[in-house]
């Protein structure tokens, strides 16, 4: 999983701040890459980048944005997917050209035709440097511009028949933005203006919130918006069926974003209500493993009138366990990131609710936490149906052998964590919890993949 953002700041203000906007959002999308991230900044004559692995407080201090003045930027926060997580798979991706224009990418996804499309363009003698799929999707823009007399429009355009997968791009030249998102729209999207007068693309609302945004819009699918010192321009959308990332609500968004049309902190609460309507355990109280499950709870709270409390408390400096490259690490993450209240579980009947279970990792390392803090029972509720597929849409579930559902029956499993009972969200029920759910994909639950090689 990703985070973009893109920022084209008009001529007349002349502020060159589109390096802090950038910047800002990026720091918004924190949770959606934490490995590396990356700006790449146009002031009109050339391209200025940076990428680095590490967080972008730390990458992006005012020394280094103070170098990257310009007017058109674009930022990228990763976490690998497509290619281990080095520098050179590090995103955004810049192309000079001499003679013709330069062009800088960020995209959010998984390309599944990637292995065929790089031979294609192999072919025809086209170079790359790294394993990433954003570099794929820069290679055959600038190669049907350069090679091909394709306008960027068309090339895209193009791109958008051969390319399969999941990609919300944005792309900068040094005088235009354009922002674009698959027909299938898998990966969240958006767009608006700030009160200042500058346009800005990124995956989540949150980032432009924070931005000053209030009012914005989603990229349609398969849509083209340009962006230039001319205002913007939109192409038609070439919408195929919508597959929008349930998982995104499940958990990798923050809770204030807003996309696919719905809220995503109210399909959370609709989860909880949904999971409190087939449950028929008592219970003192419920609580989330924070912070994911944190509006799970509340719905389930509220549908069952039991009293919602915090019992473990999360360290926010330790990151989200899972978006870490390798299992050793994620274990590690884990146990130095909950805690329990003290004087608080003893005697207790719990419901706990979890967003999902993937490795089976953290949630039986964080039953043992409160087992250990005296409680009665636990009752583990899960917001999502038993993830038995891997995505190849970008979010790191890469293989089936890794998932715990594909190891061990619902038995198995509850006696492998420990809890009293379990109940999984079935794929029917999630379906109750958003306005459209045909629009959107399941594939990590039924093995239904939308979009095929
Ligand atoms: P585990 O079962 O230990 O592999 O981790 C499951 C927990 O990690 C869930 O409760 C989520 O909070 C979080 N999680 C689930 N899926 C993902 C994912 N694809 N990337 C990052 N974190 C995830």
């Amino acid at each position: 999983m990703c985070g973009i953002i893109g920022v084209f700041e008009p001529k007349k203000t002349n502020e060159f701040i589109a390096q802090e906007l950038t910047m800002l959002g990026m720091f918004a999308e924190q949770h959606r890459g934490q490995e590396s991230c990356g700006m790449a900044v146009s002031e009109g004559s050339v391209f200025r980048h940076k990428k680095e692995m590490g967080l972008v407080k730390q990458v992006f201090t005012p020394e280094v944005l103070s170098a990257l003045k310009g007017r058109i930027a674009i930022g990228h926060v990763r976490y690998p997917t497509c290619g281990s997580a080095t520098y050179y798979n590090s995103q955004p991706h810049v192309v000079e050209t001499l003679a013709g224009p330069s062009f800088a990418l960020a995209s959010n996804g998984d390309i599944v035709n990637y292995h065929q499309i790089r031979k294609e363009l192999e072919t025809e003698g086209v170079y790359f440097a790294s394993e990433n799929d954003g570099e794929l999707l820069i290679k055959f823009i600038v190669y049907h511009v350069d090679k091909k007399g394709f306008t960027i429009t068309e090339a895209v355009k193009h791109l958008m028949t051969k390319v399969k997968g999941a990609y919300s791009t944005v792309l900068a030249t040094r005088e235009e933005l354009y922002m674009f998102r698959d027909p299938h729209a898998i990966r969240p999207m958006v767009w608006g203006k700030t009160p200042g007068g500058s346009y800005v693309a990124a995956s989540e609302s949150c980032a432009l919130n924070i931005l000053g945004i209030r009012d914005f819009n989603e990229v349609g699918a398969g849509e083209i918006i340009i962006v230039s010192d001319e205002g913007i321009s939109r192409t038609n959308t070439t919408v195929k069926k919508l597959r929008h990332c349930i998982f995104e609500h499940i958990y990798f968004s923050r809770p204030d974003s807003y996309h696919f049309g719905e809220n995503v902190y109210q399909v959370r609460e609709n989860i909880g209500a949904i999971l409190a309507d087939i449950d028929k355990v008592k219970a003192d109280i419920v609580l989330p493993v924070p912070d994911s499950a944190n509006f799970m709870a509340l719905g389930y709270s509220r549908r069952k009138k039991i009293p919602f409390e915090m019992g473990l408390i999360r360290n926010h400096y330790v990151g989200r366990t899972f978006i870490k490259p390798e299992q050793t690490i994620r274990d590690e993450g884990v146990q130095h990131k909950y805690n329990t209240l003290p004087n608080f579980f003893e005697g207790k009947k719990i419901i706990l609710v979890d967003d999902s279970i993937v490795r089976g990792t953290t949630i039986r390392k964080i039953i043992k936490l409160i087992q250990k803090a005296g409680v009665k029972e636990i009752h583990l509720r899960i917001g999502s149906p038993q993830v038995k597929y891997s995505c190849y849409y970008g979010i790191d579930t890469p293989t089936k052998e890794e998932l715990i559902a594909n190891k061990k029956d619902i038995n198995e499993i509850k006696d492998h964590v420990d809890a009293d009972s379990i109940i999984h969200l079935p794929t029917e029920t999630l379906r109750n919890a958003v306005s459209n759910p045909d629009n959107y994909c399941y594939a990590c639950f039924d093995g239904n993949y939308p979009v095929k090689k």
